[in-house]
């Protein structure tokens, strides 16, 4: 079945068509087939995820898998959630948004700088789907003080996972794509799929 991907990054659409591409999935990029991305006006994860793939599924008339996703962190009252991207603004550097989140939590002690990534990832048959398949991915952790490590994006270098004592951005990138609120909420979806062992 070939499906659009409502994104335009490259990193996301290598990851999933690695696990769907047995399951019988071809994976097109978005921006391959012409359609702009839309302005995520959604207060929820699952709100902005089902408006790009429906958006995606109307221009394209395909099948539309998307994904969208942030970071929660409990002492910030779960900011900056869907605002991750823009935390420090529209169009803010993932360096900007770090800085940011590392200055409000400058008086957090450590053992209350609990945090999650979330994921949702939402899949439609057609842009007016009734029944579109939503699935979760939740990666608890925690925020250092300091950034440290320079791989991943976004938050990586302040995000330690639990059971781990390094931050995202010093793990290989093979071993937080096995793992990643993303992988979750992929498994999760596969799972969801017809045709899928129970
Ligand atoms: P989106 O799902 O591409 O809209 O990403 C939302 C934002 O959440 C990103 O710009 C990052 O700031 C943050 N984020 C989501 N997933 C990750 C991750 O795996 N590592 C670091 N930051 C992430």
């Amino acid at each position: 079945m070939r499906v659009v991907l409502a994104t335009g990054n490259v990193g996301k659409q290598r990851e999933l068509t690695e696990l769907l591409a047995p399951r019988g999935f071809t994976l097109l990029r978005q921006t391959e087939l012409g359609v702009e991305s839309i302005e995520e006006t959604g207060t929820t994860f699952e709100a902005n995820a089902l408006l790009k793939a429906r958006h995606a599924a109307q221009v394209t008339g395909l099948p539309a898998l998307s994904d969208d996703s942030g970071l929660e962190v409990d002492a910030l009252g779960g900011r900056p959630g869907v605002w991750s991207a823009r935390f420090a603004g529209e169009g803010a550097s993932d360096a900007d948004n770090l800085a940011l989140l590392l200055r409000e939590l400058a008086s957090v002690p450590a053992d209350r700088r609990s945090a999650r990534y979330r994921c949702v990832i939402a899949f439609v048959q057609s842009a007016d789907d009734p029944q579109p398949l939503i699935a979760h991915g939740a990666w608890e952790g925690h925020i250092t003080l300091q950034p440290q490590g320079e791989g991943g994006f976004g938050y990586d270098p302040a995000f330690v996972p639990q059971g781990l004592a390094q931050t995202v951005a010093q793990m290989d990138a093979v071993a937080k794509n096995a793992v990643s609120h993303r992988a979750l909420a992929l498994r999760s979806l596969l799972a969801q799929l017809p045709g899928s062992p129970r």
